[in-house]
């Protein structure tokens, strides 16, 4: 396409404004863009048409009133609603931890009502403080690599502390009902990331003082500290420099992971060999013939480090680690935590936020959000929904001349498949044995937690994958498409402007309508095509002539939307924000093929859908967001999809020369 459109206006000149509120504007930024003046002094809001910037004319006034908080990178609609949600959740804890009510041992308000109680009464750091150096002491006794592995993992599973690499047992996206044990990329250490302290000294400096205080902590001189974090440094710069970054990035998380077999992690492991990986995941044997491994130069360097000449900075790791992961209970017997903000007192507010923050508590809670908040009434009316977006993707894949009649089958066959899984799917069951995981104090609570979460995972091994229980907590605002071919759709992204079972179609369908038919959209994106229609991983599913047909479509598509940019000059980029842009474009085709010709509730849906994917950034992030967010910025998501859309243009007269057309041989279609 040869016509470079602009989404600066708007989001620019909030941008700047906040940007320079947060000191963090790139100079660049400014400086380079091909209109500064003009770009950066749209702030009369009434003067922007619907005919040139859908988006901004629906969200300028509400977004000027809402710039990021300070620290924060960006602010919106799904910011608004999660901040409602969180408030839910805390008053959901508090209602249980207030009450008079004897509950049930095991049960999830037993639990919470146990842990908040002990939080409050937890007074005595001393206990903690020579506990955690007694375990220090036995770190420093450590003789060989080895030996430290195994106290690494027993303080894991216990103490929270951190490990050098990741151990997670979850879904198996290629074994379809089957959980897989997954290596993922370590991003840094001690709190500090690896990305961090390769980009800037500064950075490197800050995470030796840090290290330096956490060694502190528990009574070494500050030099002797100083020259062990340093060392320590020397070592995560080293792991630093052989991580890939960009398969941390990646748009297609479980495609970056490659299989490693039992024999070809030895090699990788080649100084300790695999003991080590089964000694995190807790196994005498894997019984999975091997791992899914994120990023294997990596795991090499980490295996090349781990020689007993590096002992002594591993140990200062381990050491760091620990410390930072039972901070709370260590301040006022350390001084060089207090400026961690540790030791805050356990006041009420701080014991809810708690427990709100313990993944441990997610299913729990999560059957409580759902119990409390969604209604029978919603359940309908968003049940009706997804049957109503399911017969209407039914008509748009059965009218797809392009598709081979084969094709078209199987894509049909795969969305009569599609399951949804609503809040109602949450469940936590009372389990007496969880009664026992209340023990003398709260730090010791803590550790019983932390042990059953690690145990739990680890049971995961072997046990089939349950692929209609919820992927997320139903309190988070958020809906998910899982190559299972399942949708999730929480309860708190079922609040207003999204959905109310009161409004009417063409808002609902704007809001949680747009995100359900986004998700469902995900189904035939280009890296869940590779699922066949009972959501099992087939890359031979659909036949070349269909494969080369739809990526035909998508490089067209990812011209177009590459044609976007922000801030005048950063272009967004199409094949990265491939999968999305096209879930999107598949959603808005979907909607308007249910309401037809109805301009009354076009009008609702598309000005709703604007509110949607309302949001503002800061510069420095609007322009980091291009490369670590796989989705086209709110702005991009609402402009670029309406201007392919024939009702649009009719009821909003969109004509050559507005800000919103576009050619119709440029247009582009999912469908
Ligand atoms: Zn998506």
């Amino acid at each position: 396409m040869k016509k470079t459109k602009r989404i600066i206006s708007f989001i620019s000149a909030l941008a700047v404004m906040s940007g320079m509120l947060c000191g963090c504007t790139p100079d660049s930024a400014k400086e380079t863009s091909a209109e500064p003046a003009a770009a950066h002094q749209v702030l009369d809001v009434s003067a922007i048409r619907a005919q040139d910037d859908f988006y901004g004319y629906i969200n300028a006034e509400h977004l000027l009133g809402t710039l990021p908080a300070y620290g924060e990178m960006t602010w919106g609609t799904f910011e608004e609603v999660d901040a409602q949600t969180v408030q839910e959740v805390l008053g959901l804890i508090s209602e249980i931890v207030t009450s008079e009510e004897e509950y049930e041992p095991g049960s999830a308000e037993y639990l919470i009502k146990n842990v908040y109680d002990q939080a409050m009464a937890f007074d005595d750091n001393k206990a903690v403080y020579s506990e955690i150096r007694s375990l220090c002491d036995k770190i420093n006794s450590v003789g060989s690599i080895g030996e430290l592995m195994e106290l690494w993992k027993k303080l894991y599973r216990s103490y929270g502390a951190n490990t050098p690499f990741v151990p997670t047992v979850r879904q198996n996206y290629f074994k379809s009902g089957e959980f897989a044990l997954l290596i993922d990329q370590s991003k840094g250490m001690c709190g500090n990331s690896y990305e961090d302290i390769l980009g800037s000294d500064e950075a490197c400096i800050s995470m030796k003082n840090y290290m330096r205080d956490m060694l502190m902590a528990i009574s070494y001189d500050k030099d002797t500290a100083d020259s062990k974090a340093k060392q320590a440094v020397y070592l995560a710069l080293e792991i630093a420099r052989s991580t890939d970054f960009s398969a941390g990035k990646a748009a297609n998380p479980f495609a970056a992971f490659e299989f490693v077999s039992e024999e070809d992690m030895n090699g990788i492991f080649s100084n300790l060999d695999t003991s080590v990986v089964k000694l995190f995941f807790g196994l005498d044997e894997n019984t999975y013939g091997g791992w899914y491994v994120k990023d294997r130069g990596q795991l090499e360097k980490m295996n090349e480090m781990m020689t007993e000449e590096n002992l002594e900075s591993w140990k200062t790791i381990l050491i760091s680690e620990l410390v930072t992961a039972n901070m709370e209970f260590l301040s006022t017997e350390a001084d060089s935590l207090s400026e961690y903000g540790s030791g805050e007192e356990k006041e009420y507010s701080v014991c809810v936020n708690t427990i709100a923050s313990n993944l441990f508590f997610v299913n729990d809670l999560s059957a409580l959000y759902a119990e409390k908040y969604y209604t029978a009434e919603a359940d309908a009316a968003v049940r009706e929904m997804c049957e109503q977006l399911r017969q209407s993707y039914r008509e748009l894949i059965s009218g797809a001349d392009w598709l081979t009649e084969d094709g078209r089958k199987a894509l049909l066959k795969k969305l009569d498949n599609m399951r949804f899984i609503l809040p109602d799917a949450a469940v936590s069951e009372t389990d007496p044995t969880r009664a026992e995981l209340i023990k003398e104090s709260y730090p010791q609570t803590l550790h019983a937690i932390r042990e059953r979460s690690y145990d739990d995972n680890i049971g995961n091994i072997g046990a089939k994958f349950d692929m209609t229980r919820p992927i997320m907590a139903t309190y988070e605002v958020n809906a998910n498409y899982n190559p299972n071919n399942t949708v999730t759709i929480t309860a708190a992204i079922m609040h207003a402007p999204f959905f109310d079972p009161k409004a009417d179609i063409g808002t609902n369908l704007g809001g949680l309508g747009a995100i359900i038919g986004h998700e469902m959209g995900h189904g035939f994106d280009t890296m869940c095509m590779d699922y066949n229609e009972n959501g099992e991983y087939a890359p031979d599913w659909l036949s070349d002539t269909d494969r080369n047909a739809f990526v035909e479509r998508a490089e067209k598509m990812q011209g177009y939307f590459s044609d976007y940019t922000v801030l005048d000059i950063y272009h967004v980029d199409g094949k990265k924000t491939s999968g999305e842009n096209y879930a999107d474009l598949g959603s808005m085709e979907c909607i308007v093929n249910i309401l037809k010709d109805d301009k009354v509730e076009l009008k609702k849906y598309f000005e709703n859908y604007a509110v949607t994917y309302a949001e503002t950034r800061v510069d420095s992030y609007a322009i980091d967001a291009l490369e670590s967010d796989e989705h086209s910025p709110g702005k991009v998501r609402i402009n670029a999809v309406l201007s392919n859309c024939e009702m649009f243009y009719e009821i909003y007269n969109i004509k050559e020369g507005d800000g919103m057309y576009c050619a119709p041989e440029e247009r582009v279609s999912r469908w």
